[in-house]
């Protein structure tokens, strides 16, 4: 059934939720959340202060205990039940993300199903978790390991991908039995707020998710991370914010995951199936409009399909539609906020003072909207700033090369280690490139890479710590040891 705009946007909470309950923020104030497509305000949603902040913390902590003595069972058919709900409500969430951030429909339509995965998945692990029991070497006692949720977690997310970028961390935790207080992007709150409304309609218990908007973001989110009843930080964002947030954390140790930025290699080697490389380079590029920390920011393309593979991808980001998301047949929306606009601008006009060309696209759009054409570049030197900075934008860098040692040395030539593609049909190779690439994660012919059941994260600037798979609920779990001597 299709979905009123009007009706979702007055469907949404627009308060905090603290301990069960949706209130104002303490001083009233309240901010804009804009339509990125248009550059007007959707709604306006409560600014919390920091007391606000301390308020959730206080709610996460009382929860705390009674959370983590719920049976695995019960928190598991929560997560379960949430998931149901999202997937009933698939079309209000993907048009509440389009709205909010601009992607295509189809693809907001994809998060959901990606997004709402993570409560399937967590529901599933919730009753696995499980230690271990063991003679000791001498034979004098028993050594007894078991998991406990590590406690209440502060998670901070990104606007790029509203939904998921939530659901990853709220699932495990809820599995695990800690609490939580979120904290969204300032830009898409909205998500995250009927996110919250739905836990609550589940049977989510007060006090365990709390979600704080606000625009005082640091004021908020320091004195949380400084406060030893914290004691977890899990956040998804910037590079440069979470090395700041690192810093904090080292005051009280906190057990900290870290899902930072990306600067992807994508590599077509000689070998490859250039139409299936074009295929999986439209998705590693254009997926979420290039705003992706998995977004392949740099091609690496063998001289022999070079012209090949540079031809039939031009031709099809040219092709693109461009537009509103909620718009039928647009596969290009807009980028977040003018901000980005400029940043893609100022990294093309970069590459090209220093020798690229522009093969197609090339210009940021002079209407209402922040939207930047599908782009491709040949002729990229090493120098160029993209080459070393994430994008973020529908841009993509060709650059040749003539074996394998270079390719490796110039996709691992990077602070970043998040994702890294290879197109090859040589088995061999897939698997020595494979273990040579210094990533998190590497996709052998496929442009995307997520999965709910894989270990998604990054090495070197990219972060630590892993969410998804079986590693995924471990961020959440402490090892206790009790020895026992009969
Ligand atoms: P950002 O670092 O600006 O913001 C991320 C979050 O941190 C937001 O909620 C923001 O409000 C908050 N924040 C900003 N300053 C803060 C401070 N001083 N204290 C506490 N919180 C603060 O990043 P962004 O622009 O929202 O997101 C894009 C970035 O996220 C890109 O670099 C992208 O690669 C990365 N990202 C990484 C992953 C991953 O899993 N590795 C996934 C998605 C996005």
């Amino acid at each position: 059934m299709p979905v009123s705009q009007k009706s979702l946007l007055e469907s949404v909470p627009t308060g905090l939720y603290i301990d069960g309950r949706w209130r104002d923020s303490s001083d009233g104030a309240t901010v804009a959340v804009e339509d990125p497509a248009t550059g007007r305000p959707l709604l306006h949603v409560a600014d919390a202060t920091p007391a606000d902040g301390l308020a959730a913390l206080d709610a996460a902590v009382a929860a705390q205990a009674d959370w983590a003595a719920t049976a695995p069972r019960d928190r598991g058919e929560i997560l379960r039940a949430a998931y149901e709900l999202i997937t009933e409500r698939t079309e209000e969430f993907a048009l509440l993300m389009t709205l909010e951030m601009g992607k295509p429909l189809a693809e907001a339509r994809g998060e959901v199903v990606y997004g709402s995965e993570f409560f399937r998945w967590f529901s599933e692990e919730a009753v696995r978790i499980s230690g271990r029991w063991s003679t000791a070497p001498n034979g004098a006692t028993r050594l007894m390991t078991m998991k406990q949720p590590v406690g209440p977690v502060l998670m901070i997310t990104p606007w790029n991908f509203p939904l998921a970028m939530g659901t990853r961390k709220i699932g495990p935790a809820i599995a695990a039995g800690c609490t939580m207080v979120v904290k969204p992007a300032t830009q898409t709150p909205l998500t995250m707020l009927a996110l919250a409304a739905l836990l609550e309609e589940v049977g989510v218990p007060k006090g365990v998710v709390n979600v704080v908007t606000t625009t005082r973001t640091a004021e908020l989110c320091e004195p949380l991370i400084r406060d030893p009843r914290l004691r977890k930080l899990t956040f998804t964002g910037s590079t440069p914010v979470g090395r700041m947030l690192v810093e904090q954390s080292a005051e009280q140790l906190l057990r900290v995951s870290m899902e930072l930025g990306g600067n992807a290699p994508f590599l077509v080697f000689a070998d490859a199936d250039v139409d299936r490389a074009v295929e999986g380079a439209m998705l590693a590029k254009m997926r979420n409009i290039g705003e992706a920390c998995t977004a392949a920011n740099r091609f690496y393309v063998h001289e022999s399909v070079a012209e090949e593979f540079s031809a039939k991808f031009a031709e099809r980001m040219g092709a693109m539609t461009m537009g509103k998301g909620t718009k039928k047949g647009v596969t290009v929306g807009p980028l977040i906020d003018a901000r980005a606009v400029e940043k893609v601008t100022e990294l093309l006009d970069d590459a090209v003072s220093k020798g690229a060309r522009v093969v197609t696209g090339g210009q940021p759009h002079k209407g209402a909207g922040h939207f930047f054409q599908p782009t491709v570049l040949t002729d990229v030197p090493t120098s160029a700033r993209l080459q070393k900075e994430e994008i973020f934008g529908p841009v993509a860098p060709i650059t040749t090369f003539t074996d394998d040692d270079e390719a490796v040395r110039m996709a691992n030539d990077t602070e970043f280690g998040l994702v890294a593609y290879l197109f090859t049909r040589d088995l061999s190779r897939a698997v020595t490139v494979s273990e040579r690439l210094e990533y998190g994660m590497v996709g052998v012919n496929q442009g995307v890479v997520s999965n709910p059941a894989a270990p998604f994260g990054g090495v070197k600037a990219s972060g630590y710590g892993r969410e998804g798979g079986f590693e995924g609920i471990e961020e959440y779990l402490e090892t206790k040891y009790v020895g026992l001597a009969l």
